[in-house]
């Protein structure tokens, strides 16, 4: 589960990022999300608010989110990138017919492999693609 920030510009000082106000919004509305948000969906969701806000900015705030470890990239499609601001350890779903990413509880015993020798591993993925349970009734 992802951890509780109370205050989210100290959260990204820690982490090594200046924390102006849209850096701080975008992280908010990332933390606050279980859709796994492409850019595009982040900006429509802030842009009302914020309407300096440019698509460009929501991408390299994500970029340096994802430098510095706070955020992960999901890149289950090669074709789209979604964000994901819960850094423990999970795995995602992804339904081909809804297209919607759902999380999923990954023990850590299962991904015990630690890299090839002498590697230094700072990201461990679980993928899964089919049919969510909603659409596999569908069918
Ligand atoms: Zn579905
Ligand atoms: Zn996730």
């Amino acid at each position: 589960m992802l951890r509780k920030i109370e205050n989210i510009s100290e959260y990204l000082k820690e982490s090594g990022i200046k924390p102006s106000y849209q850096r701080i919004r975008i992280f908010e509305y990332l933390m606050h999300t279980k859709e796994h948000p492409t850019v595009d969906t982040i900006y429509r969701a802030l842009v009302p608010e914020i309407p300096t806000l440019s698509k460009t900015t929501v991408y390299n705030t994500l970029n340096l989110f994802v430098e510095n470890r706070i955020a992960y990239l999901i890149s289950i499609e090669e074709n789209e990138a979604r964000y994901d601001a819960d850094t423990s350890l999970h795995g995602h779903f992804k339904c081909v017919s809804c297209q919607k990413v759902f999380d999923f509880d990954v023990e850590a015993d299962q991904l015990r492999y630690g890299g090839p020798e002498g590697s230094e591993v700072r990201e461990k993925h679980v993928y899964y693609k089919g049919l969510c349970s909603g659409c596999n009734q569908v069918q």
